[in-house]
């Protein structure tokens, strides 16, 4: 099973990843991450990344598409992948179908998550991430407590990026490049639409219901494969 976590920037994708890889036994595949992890390395191409991205702009669909099958070259995370923001338009929907074809794979499920704009602004405004563990918290929905996060707080972060000048910039990025993208998935019957502007928990629950009854219709499919 290989899911794509579809949606604005602030939709909650990666917090929703992050639930998914430790009930499900996914592994999260982050454009977002693998580009920031090259940032971190400050090689050349890390530098340029980096004033793309504090920009709010796309990186290259090379660059982006390159990390993705470096990565993908892992074979053990091939069938339990979860992308969250990548594919973000139709060049690289096609690039990761033709990835995945060569491992005779396929994206099972496309989750929509559905958020208003004014909601956008005010989760990504508020976001923490923790520099150590990764985890992602939301200072106004999803503080760090002494329940769900062990690390110091020292090490909480706020991401350059998540200003309010930048997130208009992303999300207007995402209305006009990404979004288009809907339709390729849609046209492959893949698509699944979720109410993102209702609290974590409620998401996830959706979330959760869907990918079991899929995984309740692939066991079928296989099952059927060979019998048949
Ligand atoms: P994210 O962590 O998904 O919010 O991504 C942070 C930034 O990384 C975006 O605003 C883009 O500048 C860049 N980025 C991440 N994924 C992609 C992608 N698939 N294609 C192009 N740029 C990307």
């Amino acid at each position: 099973m290989n899911i794509v976590l579809f949606g604005p920037p602030g939709a909650g994708k990666g917090t929703q990843a992050d639930y998914l890889v430790k009930d499900f036994n996914l592994f999260k595949l982050s454009s977002g991450d693998l580009l920031r992890e090259e940032i971190i390395k400050k090689t050349d191409l890390g530098n340029k990344i980096k004033s793309i991205i504090e920009d709010g702009s796309f990186v290259s669909d090379l660059i982006i598409n390159n990390l993705i099958e470096k990565t993908l070259k892992d074979q053990t995370i091939i069938n339990k992948l979860i992308f969250d923001g990548y594919p973000r338009n139709v060049e690289q929907a096609k690039n990761l179908d033709k990835i995945l074809y060569k491992y005779k794979k396929k994206i099972s499920c496309v989750l929509c998550l559905n958020v208003d704009k004014n909601i956008v602004v005010k989760r990504i405004s508020g976001r923490q991430i923790c520099n150590k563990c990764g985890l992602i918290f939301n200072k106004f929905f999803n503080p760090p407590t002494n329940k769900n996060h062990s690390c110091s707080s020292e090490y909480l972060i706020k991401r350059k990026d998540d200003n309010e000048k930048v997130i208009i910039n992303r999300y207007d990025t995402y209305l006009t490049k990404t979004l288009p993208l809907l339709n390729y998935y849609k046209e492959k019957k893949i698509l699944r639409e979720i109410n993102g502007n209702v609290e974590i928990d409620q998401i996830y629950k959706e979330i959760c219901s869907i990918i079991s009854s899929l995984e309740t219709w692939l066991y079928k499919l296989s099952l059927y494969i060979y019998l048949f």
